[in-house]
């Protein structure tokens, strides 16, 4: 499979926590596809540090490369702001999956960490004014 964004060699990286995830990353650029439900199961794992080892300046760059067709199918992806965390936006195709640039993942999972953190300052807050 051919990098979506910059044509480089995508290679698979598999990970065993939570059953078996095959990832595959970019060679070049570190972006990373996701085989649909492949980064929910991701998601707070401590193991995409690892994967996303990709270099950020890059991924920032990448990131304002929209324009890329599914590595699937070849059809226009749709660029998706993620519901929670509007800063993060990556590139999706419904039916197959989702690209992310170097470092996106690794944000994803530590803003969700600090959304966690978040609910519960509220909650408590929350107690304290209630
Ligand atoms: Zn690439
Ligand atoms: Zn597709």
């Amino acid at each position: 499979m051919d990098c979506p964004k910059c044509d480089g060699a995508m290679q698979e990286h598999t990970t065993t926590l939570q059953g078996a995830v095959t990832i595959d990353r970019c060679a070049d650029c570190g972006g990373m596809w996701f085989d649909n439900g492949e980064a929910e199961k991701l998601k707070g794992d401590w193991m995409s540090d690892f994967l996303d080892s990709g270099d950020r300046a890059v991924g920032k760059t990448q990131n304002l490369n929209t324009e890329i067709n599914c590595p699937r199918c070849k059809k226009q992806m749709d660029t998706v702001k993620d519901p929670d965390q509007q800063h993060i936006t990556y590139e999706a195709y419904k039916e197959h999956g989702m690209f992310m640039d170097a470092g996106e993942i690794a944000d994803y999972k530590n803003e969700t960490l600090i959304e966690s953190f978040m609910k519960v300052i509220n909650k408590v807050k929350g107690k304290i004014s209630g």
